[in-house]
């Protein structure tokens, strides 16, 4: 089980933000993820984490995904004073079960029963029509969200300060979001980089992913723009807690997890 108080607070220029860890990690071989080991010698075993996001900022409460148990991120929030009814937005990177069950308490009612739920358009229809079968509890979903479901593509902006981007590959309608706070950028990135080893190997094609061929052209295109704007970059199974920068290295590009990044 995860305490409550496992989760790390974080600042950006007028935005606060804390990371809720909802799992214990798993530790996977590089092998195991990619079917083989890649040329220059990578880490033997990868920590993965499973986290949700939590941003305050220009008077918003946003929480980015909805990990997969509600009771336990509202501990989390509730550690920092915030109150379910409080938070106002609720950005979907996708549909994984580790990503959205927790919109939901256990009697299939909504967990944040004040926010707008923000998720990829393709996401949705494909809940709503049934081809994307959602099992057990997750078949609730829809009914706890549709009064609140705010439908978007990437370039849309559904609150001020956040812009959608598409980045296809790891599963239907994937997501990332990037939040501007002042002259900084928070770039959450889901699972479309699974892990932050394949910062420096973004274009490795890995079985696990939907379409393997586009999620790699999608970690390519995601790490430019880390780059390009010095974003501070959280990935939703990055060693905890998950944050860091991308620089261009001389043969693509390096990871710089928070305590190294400027
Ligand atoms: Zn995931």
């Amino acid at each position: 089980m995860v305490a409550a108080t496992d989760s790390f607070r974080f600042r950006l220029r007028g935005m606060t933000g804390l990371v809720i860890r909802n799992l214990e990690d798993e530790h996977l071989s590089f092998e195991s993820l990619l079917g083989r080991t890649p040329p220059g010698n990578p880490e033997a075993t990868l920590a993965m984490s499973y986290s949700c996001c939590f941003v305050q900022f220009a008077g918003r409460n946003v929480l980015i995904d909805a990990g997969l148990d509600a009771r336990q991120v509202e501990g989390c929030l509730g550690g920092i004073g915030i109150a379910p009814a409080a938070v106002s937005d609720v950005l979907i990177t996708h549909g994984d079960r580790d990503h959205v069950l927790g919109l939901m308490r256990e009697d299939g009612s909504a967990a944040y029963p004040g926010a707008q739920c923000v998720l990829h358009r393709e996401l949705w229809e494909g809940w709503a029509s049934g081809a994307i079968v959602l099992r057990d509890e997750a078949s609730r979903l829809p009914a706890a969200l549709e009064a609140r479901v705010r439908l978007v593509t990437g370039g849309d902006r559904p609150l001020d300060g956040v812009e959608v981007i598409d980045a296809p590959g790891h599963g239907v309608g994937h997501l990332a979001f990037a939040m501007e706070s002042e002259d900084q950028t928070l770039l959450h990135v889901g699972d479309a980089l699974l892990h932050t080893v394949f910062v420096e190997y973004p274009e490795e094609e890995i079985p696990a992913e939907d379409d393997s061929r586009r999620a790699a052209e999608t970690r390519i295109r995601l790490l430019s723009l880390a780059a390009k704007r010095g974003a501070l970059v959280a990935g939703s199974h990055f060693p905890f807690p998950g944050l860091g920068q991308v620089e261009r290295s001389a043969v693509g590009f390096r990871w710089l997890p928070l305590e190294q990044a400027q």
